[in-house]
C-alpha cells in the first residue's frame, strides 16, 4: 500500500474535469451517537485547459477570517473560461475549527498547523492533515495558505515564507510574494516550522507561502482587500490568469525578517498589557514597548516593558489579558 491509497478520506469532486465545481472531502469522526459518523469540508476546483495547478487554503487556523472570506469571493467570482490551468480552493480546510471559529480542533484539541505531515490512523487534524500532504500537495505546482494573527495576535498584512537553502526554490516563493504584494513579505529564518503546512509543501517541493493579514479576531477590510487582491495576482503571476500582477496603494512589498528572540518581547507574568505603540510603528531598542498590570496588587506600579531590537512593530498582543510568556510585541527589520 502507497502512502497516497491509505488515507481513509474520501474525495467526492472531480479534481481534474474542467468548469467549476464544488464538492467534498469527507473525513471519517466516529462519535458516540454516529460510529460511521464524517465530516464534510468543503472544496471547489476551477479548471480549464492547460496550465500550473495552484491550492489556495484558509481556515487552518478557524479564528482567522480575511483568508476564508478572500477565498470565498474568488471561488464565487473566478469564471473557468479565464483560467488556464487548475486552481483548487479549500476555504475552510481545518472546517471544524473554522465552523467554531477557534484556532484549535473542537475534535481533538490539535492546533492543525502543528499537524503535518500529519498520520492516516491518527486523530481527526493528522487524518486530515495526512491527506492534504499525500494527495493534494502532489497535484499542485504551487499553494498559499493563507493565515492571520486570529484572536490572539494582529499583524501587518504579510506574506510569510521560510528562508532555506535552495536558492532556487527560494527564488520562486519569492516571486511569487512579490506577486501576491501584501505590503510586507516576511521571511521567517527559524520557526517551529517542521509540522506547518508550508515547510510539508516545500518538503514536496511546491512553491509555496504563507501570510499573516491582520487577526484580532475579526474581519478588516483593508486586510480582506489586500488579500483578495493578492490572489488574484498569484494566478496572474502563475499564467493562470492573464495579465500582470497589480501593485497596490502601498507599493512593493518590503521584505523583512524577525531574525532572533531579542525582537520579541514576553510578558514576563500574567497581567493586562497596554502596548505604547501602534502596530506598524517604528520602534527603537530599549524604548518602553507598554506595561504590564497586575490586579492582584493594586499599589504595585505597572512593569515597564522594553524593546530588545529596532526595527517595525509588525504583530501585538490582541486580547488586553495576557498570560506569562505570550508574545505581547514583535519587531521586524528589513532584508540586509
Ligand atoms: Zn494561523
Amino acid at each position: 500500500m502507497n502512502e497516497a491509497a491509505s488515507s481513509p478520506v474520501r474525495a467526492e469532486i472531480d479534481w481534474w474535469a474542467s468548469g467549476k465545481r464544488a464538492g467534498r472531502l469527507r473525513v471519517p469522526l466516529s462519535r458516540n451517537d454516529s460510529g460511521w459518523g464524517t465530516v464534510a469540508i468543503p472544496a471547489v476546483v476551477i479548471a480549464n485547459g492547460t496550465g500550473p495547478t495552484m491550492l489556495f487554503t484558509a481556515g487552518n487556523h478557524g479564528d482567522e477570517y480575511e483568508g476564508q472570506v478572500a477565498l470565498l469571493r474568488l471561488a464565487q467570482t473566478l469564471d473557468p473560461a479565464q483560467v488556464a490551468g487548475r486552481v483548487i480552493i479549500l476555504p475552510a480546510m481545518h472546517f471544524p475549527a473554522a465552523r467554531a471559529g477557534t484556532r484549535l480542533s473542537p475534535l481533538d484539541g490539535k492546533d492543525f498547523n502543528r499537524c503535518f505531515p500529519g498520520n492516516p490512523r491518527g486523530s481527526f487534524a493528522e487524518v486530515l492533515a495526512h491527506y492534504v500532504d499525500t494527495h493534494l500537495l502532489p497535484m499542485c505546482d504551487a499553494q498559499m495558505d493563507l493565515h492571520s494573527g486570529g484572536t490572539g495576535m494582529e499583524m501587518v498584512p504579510s506574506a510569510v515564507g521560510h528562508v532555506i537553502d535552495d536558492a532556487g526554490y527560494m527564488e520562486r516563493s519569492l516571486a511569487m510574494a512579490d506577486a501576491f504584494n501584501a505590503p510586507i513579505t516576511l521571511l521567517l529564518e527559524e520557526v517551529n516550522a517542521g509540522p506547518t503546512l508550508l515547510a510539508a509543501a516545500e518538503r514536496r517541493g511546491v512553491v509555496a507561502l504563507s501570510s499573516e493579514l491582520g487577526g484580532a479576531g475579526r474581519l478588516s477590510r483593508e486586510a480582506l482587500a489586500i488579500t483578495e487582491a493578492g490572489v488574484r495576482n498569484v494566478l496572474r503571476h502563475l499564467g493562470i490568469l492573464e495579465g500582470k500582477p497589480v501593485t497596490g496603494a502601498h507599493g512593493r512589498s518590503r521584505r523583512m525578517t524577525v531574525p532572533d528572540l531579542a525582537h520579541y518581547v514576553f510578558a514576563p507574568a500574567d497581567g493586562i498589557w497596554e502596548a505604547a505603540d501602534p502596530l506598524g510603528a517604528s520602534v527603537r531598542a530599549g524604548a518602553v514597548a507598554g506595561r504590564l498590570h497586575a490586579i492582584e496588587e493594586p499599589l504595585r506600579p505597572a512593569e515597564v516593558l522594553t524593546y530588545g531590537a529596532e526595527g517595525l512593530l509588525w504583530c501585538t498582543r490582541a486580547p488586553g489579558r495576557c498570560r506569562e510568556g505570550d508574545p505581547v510585541a514583535v519587531v521586524a527589520r528589513d532584508m540586509p
